[in-house]
């Protein structure tokens, strides 16, 4: 039964031809060395969901570099780089196509959220060592039953269900990076756990199974979390998982985080409208917001544990959040503003936005802020001030920031009106040179 569905009108459907011919032609090519390749995963899982798969995997029974060599030997314009370490292979085409290949493989977890020991083995292996049944599907790339289904787990029928099921009862303490891929795979198809591995959550929870995965891999699995799109839809699940401990070291007001979560996305969104040329450390803006309210010996245990790039930036801005309302209120001149969003990183700054939406004046001064970050010209450069008398050293930087300052504070406009304050100030002499 297992082989008696073929995909072909499917992958037609939502391939077109390009893409179809080309594993078409890696099939034939397989054939002929006589090794069985599969497409596997994502991939197979997103056509029954009618979702465009970006990334192709495909699974071999076989050796991996003999197959990629073909290939770049008999299809034109392909090419391919093989990872030694790994036994994998990216093989890429003229038309943009690529493809990631991988030996079949058995895994043997050593110990409990340890990494696992692997060997070669067949395409039945190979899908049972998998996260959930709907990413244990694949497709025979065989000419002779090109585009048949394997699904010996009823991946289609857990999909079709809307239930996420783990390949057998240690899954989650094997690998506890699973859980949250379930969490992102349930966010994002709108999936539930089937009841047996919500229990193997549960005992898995009771093991205290996040405490034996290295920071790495539980920080790696908590950015993409949170760099969701539907990260707020995530974090009633997280709840409901009993997982919130993992992003935030105290309980929350669930909706209000979300409404809160949800605001720093649209700030996200107005960013990347307005300075397209801009990126932001998306993970750091969302645990800012979710930190925000806390307390320092709360978030002390994650500060310390994770791999948080720029640790100290975010440690900064969570101090300078809580008074800055205040702050910007009471600044009187624009300078004074601009050097306060100064000590904010951008991911604090958008942060702040999203923690004050009400604060009209804050907003107002922080888009001012990076709209001059981008756009204000200095009316002297270094070089110029030294034309005019001015020795280079550390002090000139000083002066330099003093003129952007008078230039924010509508002091001074032009070279004219900036060398008349250079000389008030007593920074040039009154009689120049
Ligand atoms: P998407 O790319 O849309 O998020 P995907 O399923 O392709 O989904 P990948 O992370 O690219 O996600 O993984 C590819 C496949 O590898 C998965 O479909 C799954 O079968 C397998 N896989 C990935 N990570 C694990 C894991 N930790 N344990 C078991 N199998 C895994």
């Amino acid at each position: 039964e297992a082989h008696s569905i073929n995909l072909l009108p499917l992958l037609k459907k939502q391939w077109g031809t390009d893409r179809l011919q080309y594993l078409q032609q890696i099939g034939n090519i397989a054939q002929q060395l006589g090794t069985p390749v599969y497409l596997v995963g994502g991939a197979v899982r997103d056509l029954f969901l009618e979702r465009y798969a970006p990334d192709l995997d495909v699974a071999v029974e076989g050796d991996v570099r003999s197959l990629v060599e073909a290939c770049k030997a008999q299809i034109p314009g392909t090419d391919y780089q093989y990872h030694a370490r790994f036994g994998t292979a990216t093989l890429q085409d003229s038309r943009g196509f690529s493809l990631d290949l991988a030996q079949c493989r058995v895994e043997h977890y050593p110990a409990p959220a340890a990494l696992p020991e692997v060997r070669p083995g067949n395409i039945g292996e190979d899908l049972i060592r998998r996260d959930f049944t709907i990413n244990a599907m694949a497709l025979s790339l065989d000419p002779e039953n090109f585009a048949s289904l394997l699904d010996p787990y009823g991946g289609r029928i857990d999909l079709q269900r809307g239930q996420l099921r783990t390949l057998h009862s240690r899954s989650f303490l094997d690998d506890p990076t699973r859980i949250l891929r379930g969490l992102r795979f349930a966010t994002r198809f709108q999936m539930n756990l089937a009841p047996e591995s919500r229990q193997q959550l549960q005992e898995a929870l009771r093991d205290d199974i996040f405490a034996r995965l290295s920071a790495a891999r539980l920080w790696r699995e908590i950015c993409y979390l949170l760099e969701l799109v539907a990260l707020p839809q995530a974090l009633s699940l997280l709840s409901e998982w009993h997982l919130w401990f993992l992003l935030r070291p105290a309980p929350m007001d669930i909706l209000a985080m979300q409404a809160l979560l949800g605001r720093g996305q649209e700030q996200i969104q107005w960013l990347q409208q307005q300075f397209p040329e801009v990126s932001i450390a998306v993970s750091t803006l969302m645990l800012i917001l979710l930190w925000q309210d806390l307390s320092w010996t709360d978030i002390q245990r994650p500060l310390d544990q994770w791999p948080i790039p720029d640790r100290n930036r975010l440690e900064a801005d969570l101090r300078i959040l809580p008074d800055l309302p205040r702050r910007i209120a009471q600044a009187i001149r624009p300078s004074q503003r601009a050097n306060i969003w100064q000590a904010c990183s951008l991911a604090g700054i958008l942060a702040a936005m999203a923690m004050y939406p009400d604060d009209r004046a804050l907003k107002d001064s922080a888009r001012l802020y990076l709209q001059e970050q981008k756009s204000l010209q200095p009316i002297f450069n270094g070089q110029e001030l030294q034309a005019l008398g001015l020795s280079a050293g550390p002090s000139l930087g000083n002066i330099l920031k003093r003129l952007r300052d008078a230039q924010l504070d509508r002091d001074i406009a032009d070279k004219e009106t900036a060398q008349q304050w250079l000389i008030k100030q007593g920074i040039l002499p009154t009689n120049p040179r």
